[in-house]
């Protein structure tokens, strides 16, 4: 391609909503096969909200709502923020948390009200007490997740105390953006480090079968690699810290305008409005700039 028609390139990205870090970019934008999409605030608004409070059989409701709330109010995690909130509205004024913190990817631990409180991945969670959920619990975590929910774990003083349930919402346009993606010929995979059964029902709603669920943020980028290694030309679409890696591994990094600045920086290119059909622009377009010009 000549530098003109990629210059003239950048400028119709431009007018797309896509910012394109430098021309040559359009060229590895035409030779991916494969986009790997980050679910929370890529694929979904990533605004949660808590929609179900579940205490453990002899835990008060409020009990749980409160130290959790509590203790979510040190994270800036969005499952986080939906928690706090969620306890604010009800509750009024939450109690203080002391000894905050944060395990990237699993959860978060604090002391409130003199209990050391956890909460986060049920896995992790539970295996820190080594308990298992009682069959209640089990039963409303397999639904929430089976509807695409996230399920936090709640527990103090060593036991599992309460599920708390929160609930994101798909992008208006997700749907139609991954069905563009495939009839252009990518292969859209869904990389997420929330439960499995909840990556799968959001998959299904969008239409993608090749889904990576469960992966601690710092193996994210470990995905992009292996896919990679097996000879497939990646670009990721993110929008969080914990992509900025993989975004940067990748062959072609996409970030959602409306993320972090850490993922903008780690990117080859912005989308503007947040919205995946731009992506599915950018590839348009390098094809046309890169074909006019043979
Ligand atoms: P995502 O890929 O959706 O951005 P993360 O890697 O940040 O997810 O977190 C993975 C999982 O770890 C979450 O789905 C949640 O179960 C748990 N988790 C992480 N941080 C928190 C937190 N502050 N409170 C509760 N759970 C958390
Ligand atoms: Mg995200």
């Amino acid at each position: 391609a000549t530098p003109t028609a990629l210059m003239v390139g950048t400028g119709r990205g431009a007018q797309l909503g896509i910012l394109i870090k430098g021309p040559e970019v359009l060229e590895s934008t035409r030779q991916v096969d494969t986009v790997v999409l980050d679910k929370t605030g890529t694929l979904t608004a990533g605004q949660m909200q808590l929609v179900e409070v579940r205490p453990a059989a002899g835990t008060a409701r409020d009990d749980v709502l409160r130290l959790a709330g509590a203790l979510e109010d040190a994270s800036e995690h969005p499952i986080a923020r939906a928690i706090t909130a969620g306890a604010r509205s009800e509750l009024g004024i939450l109690p203080a948390v002391e000894q905050f913190s944060n395990s990237q990817g699993l959860g978060v631990s604090g002391v409130v009200e003199g209990h050391a409180v956890a909460a986060g991945r049920v896995s992790w969670t539970a295996e820190q007490w080594a308990q298992h959920l009682d069959p209640e619990l089990h039963a409303a975590l397999e639904h929430a997740e089976s509807a695409g929910r996230t399920v936090v774990a709640v527990g103090w003083d060593r036991a599992v105390r309460g599920l708390l349930v929160v609930s994101d919402t798909l992008k208006p346009t997700s749907r139609q953006a991954v069905a563009e993606l495939k009839a252009l010929g990518l292969r859209p995979v869904l990389l997420t480090g929330d439960n499995r059964r909840a990556a799968r029902t959001i998959g299904a709603e969008v239409g993608i079968d090749e889904i990576v669920a469960e992966v601690m943020p710092k193996d994210k980028v470990r995905v992009v690699r292996e896919l990679q290694d097996s000879g497939r030309v990646v670009a990721m679409v993110g929008d969080g810290v914990n992509d900025a890696a993989a975004l940067a591994q990748a062959d072609l990094g996409i970030a959602m305008g409306t993320g972090t600045d850490v993922a903008i920086e780690a990117s080859d290119l912005t989308l503007v409005r947040g919205d995946l059909r731009a992506a599915v622009d950018a590839v348009r377009l390098s094809r046309k700039t890169l074909t006019t010009i043979k």
